[in-house]
């Protein structure tokens, strides 16, 4: 593990993008999708949940997944991991931060303007035109009704097989394109086209550097790739790229 060396690509950097995945929160006690679920969740597979055909066949079902994914991640705090790109924000003339997470734990440890790829577990929208609902606005059924227009209420996030936000995934795309440096920290790299991002960067000169215990698709193919969890390796990272500012 080539930690110097990426500490020193790191700290030349003008421009940085940030690709993070679940696994950055994984030590927060937000289980990845690869991790097995528990309890009554330990019989489904997290792809066969996530989807709108899920949504429209049980929603029931997929709503109180959601309920309990929600309830999860309200008891979590950020960790070291997350900590470690609001201070790496601080040093770097230009940062994207890009995130697959659907939890609130970057906004929670300080980072301002995520882009938030796959939307937000805390927001609410409508089935057939995905317009927000407030909370005021719906009602107590499960899931519930928008009361206005009468459609059923669904989770805010990207569902597999579905689009992500234009202008979000457009933002991500510009940074990727423009960065010195890409950080890709606790991704399968699997799910696009988020997985395209450090590619790209690559493509247009960037050094890309991985974070993240195991291997995956990019590990072969980036410059650094730092083996081990977030929350250790990205404050040893920031505070070696960044030793002289101390
Ligand atoms: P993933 O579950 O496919 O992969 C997680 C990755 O994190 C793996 O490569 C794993 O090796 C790595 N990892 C595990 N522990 C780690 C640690 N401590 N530090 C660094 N890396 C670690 O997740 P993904 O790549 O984000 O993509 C799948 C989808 O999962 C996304 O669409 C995302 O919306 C959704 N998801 C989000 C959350 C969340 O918001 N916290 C949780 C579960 C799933």
């Amino acid at each position: 593990m080539d930690l110097a060396g990426a500490a020193r690509a790191l700290g030349a950097a003008r421009r940085v993008a940030v690709l993070t995945g679940a696994g950055i929160s994984a030590e927060s006690g937000v289980p990845t999708f690869r991790d097995a679920q528990t309890g009554l969740w330990a019989r489904y597979r997290p792809e066969d949940l996530a989807t709108p055909q899920a949504f429209a066949r049980e929603p029931q079902l997929v709503w109180e997944w959601y309920t309990w994914r929600r309830e999860l991640v309200a008891r979590a705090q950020p960790n070291a991991g997350h900590r470690a790109l609001v201070e790496l924000a601080a040093c770097v003339q230009h940062m994207t931060l890009i995130s697959q997470n659907v939890d609130h734990l970057h906004e929670l440890a300080g980072s301002r303007d995520v882009l938030k790829l796959h939307g937000s577990l805390f927001a609410n929208i409508r089935e057939d035109d995905r317009l927000p609902v407030a909370d005021s606005d719906r009602t107590d059924d499960v899931p519930p009704r928008c009361r206005v227009t009468g459609q059923r209420v669904r989770p805010g996030v990207v569902w597999f097989g579905e689009s992500l936000p234009a202008d979000v995934l457009h933002a991500a795309l510009e940074a990727a394109r423009e960065a010195d440096v890409f950080l890709s920290i606790g991704t399968s790299s699997a799910v696009e086209p988020a997985a395209s991002l450090p590619f790209m960067a690559s493509q247009r000169g960037a050094t890309v550097i991985e974070i993240n215990p195991d291997t995956t698709p990019l590990t072969g193919r980036c410059e650094y790739s730092l083996r081990g969890p977030a929350a250790e390796v990205l404050p040893v990272l920031v505070r070696h790229a960044f030793a002289s500012v101390e």
